[in-house]
């Protein structure tokens, strides 16, 4: 591998809290233009539980900036187009071609990886890059100096507390982080949904063997996504469903079941659909699920003149956009472009340089995470609202989808698009009227207008 560094931000010494996908790739994105930087995991190792990831091209374009491309498109597996299905009768009803004319539209491949894989390879970068990554240490939290930031560590194997000086101290430390909480005290939104995962052997898989694509199979109350991983020897299958359970628990108001998407539950979820769905299901690993749930969106990201959240602690997402990881990589780099340009106009004030951060990134993320609620729902949706959807899904691709995906996909922060107009972070004038699900329950429910509730 061979990894270009520059020197705009020699001397600056700045640590990372979390080494997820998003910390490691602060690590990489600051090393890679010269920064000294320490990474703490608080984990005994870097780890990712969980099997594929999606990369856009907006993810795509940032790895090959970093020098990657190569690395992961070795270990991945580049799709040939993403298809979407309807899972009661399995027509497809929407196919995107990632061809050429994609890749030209919008300057990168639709890449799958799993997720252990590409955590490796942005780890093993940031080393090579210069950065220390340091495993089972904790940061409990940073004090902010005029001149710089102390950050607290704990050593989880023996106890042992340490304090460390730096320039600047990013909060990557994923949906449950300590330095969210200097911001907003919020909780995560459960949405109800529930995510099945599974991997298997593809190419002995005589179903699947030829699947060259990513295909996402959408109906009433619940979806189905497969794709190829490592050169197309792994099945990925996804299974997400909304839990009967954890709805009733909301609709009544009453305590909701710690098991809410138990193997139970999993296990009636797909009686509706395809039979071609329901005999995929034997895949799925049944011991560990995911209940989904992301956070309200976060405007400012800034903890204080030396610290910034970032990654899953600024913006969890619900996971229908496919970008949780891409923001997190789009944070880190945002962040090292705009300092870099700082240093190299001889500017280089990092309360500034974050509040830029923020004021480009906030909205953008705001408008992924509110758009991803709105997506997973159009696909969730039954009876005549589900043929209307199929229809607007085939007119789009008669016509064609990229007007409706360019402001996902077509994205460089280097053009400060949502500093200049921060309106382009809320949701579409056409989706005035429109209120997330579980909102609305809430919302009717509190107004004891229970009659009204729908599900
Ligand atoms: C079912 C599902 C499918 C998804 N699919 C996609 C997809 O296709 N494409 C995509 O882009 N995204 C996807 N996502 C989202 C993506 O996985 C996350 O948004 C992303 O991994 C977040 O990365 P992060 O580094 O910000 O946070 P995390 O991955 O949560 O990492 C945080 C790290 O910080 C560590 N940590 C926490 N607190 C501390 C502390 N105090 N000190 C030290 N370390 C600490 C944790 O141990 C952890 O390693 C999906 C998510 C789900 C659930």
């Amino acid at each position: 591998m061979s990894l270009t560094i520059t020197d705009e931000l020699t001397g600056q010494k700045i640590v990372i809290a979390g080494g997820g996908i998003g910390g490691a790739s602060g690590a990489l994105a600051l090393s890679l233009r010269g920064a000294d930087v320490t990474l703490y995991e608080r984990a005994p190792e870097f780890k990712e539980v969980g099997a594929g990831l999606q990369i856009g091209p907006h993810g795509v374009k940032m790895l090959e900036k970093w020098g990657l491309k190569d690395k992961v498109f070795e270990a991945g597996y580049l799709p040939e187009r993403m298809q979407f299905r309807d899972a009661i009768t399995t027509e497809p009803i929407l196919t995107m071609d990632f061809g050429e004319e994609f890749q030209q539209h919008y300057g990168g491949r639709y890449l799958v990886i799993h997720r252990s894989d590409l955590l490796s390879i942005l780890v093993e970068a940031a080393k090579e890059a210069g950065a220390e990554l340091v495993n089972g240490v904790q940061v409990l939290g940073a004090d902010t100096k005029d001149d710089g930031v102390t950050v607290r560590l704990e050593h989880r194997a023996d106890g042992r507390a340490e304090q460390v000086e730096a320039d600047l101290m990013l909060a990557f430390d994923g949906i449950h982080s300590v330095f969210r909480k200097e911001l907003v005290q919020d909780e995560p939104v459960p949405s109800a949904y529930v995510a099945y995962r599974g991997t298997s052997d593809l190419p002995s898989d005589p179903e699947m063997k030829d699947l060259k694509d990513v295909v996402g199979y959408i109906g009433p109350r619940c979806h189905f996504i497969q794709y190829p991983l490592r050169h197309g020897q792994l099945l990925n299958q996804v299974a997400v469903f909304q839990s009967p359970r954890y709805l009733e628990a909301l609709t009544n108001g009453t305590e909701v079941p710690e098991d809410w998407g138990n193997n139970d539950e999993f296990r009636q979820a797909y009686g509706h659909t395809h039979e071609f769905l329901q005999g995929r299901l034997h895949h799925m690993w049944l011991d560990t699920w995911w209940q989904m749930a992301d956070r309200e969106p976060l405007m400012d990201w800034v903890v204080s003149d030396r610290v910034i959240v970032m990654g899953d602690a600024a913006h969890p997402p619900l996971q229908y956009l496919a970008s949780g990881a891409v923001m997190a990589m789009e944070d880190a780099e945002c962040l090292a472009l705009y300092a870099s340009q700082a240093a190299s106009d001889g500017e280089l004030v990092w309360g500034d340089v974050l509040r830029e951060v923020s004021g480009e990134r906030a909205p953008r993320c705001a408008r992924i995470q509110t758009t991803g609620r709105f997506w997973g729902e159009l696909w969730h949706v039954d009876g005549l609202s589900r043929l209307i959807r199929n229809e607007t899904f085939r007119q789009a691709g008669r016509a064609s989808w990229f007007p409706y995906v360019d402001w996902l996909w077509d994205y460089d922060a280097e053009r400060r698009e949502y500093l200049q107009d921060p309106a382009k972070g809320e949701l579409p004038a056409e989706l005035k009227e429109w209120e997330y699900n579980l909102h609305k329950i809430a919302r009717l429910r509190d107004g004891k207008d229970e009659e009204q509730i729908t599900v």
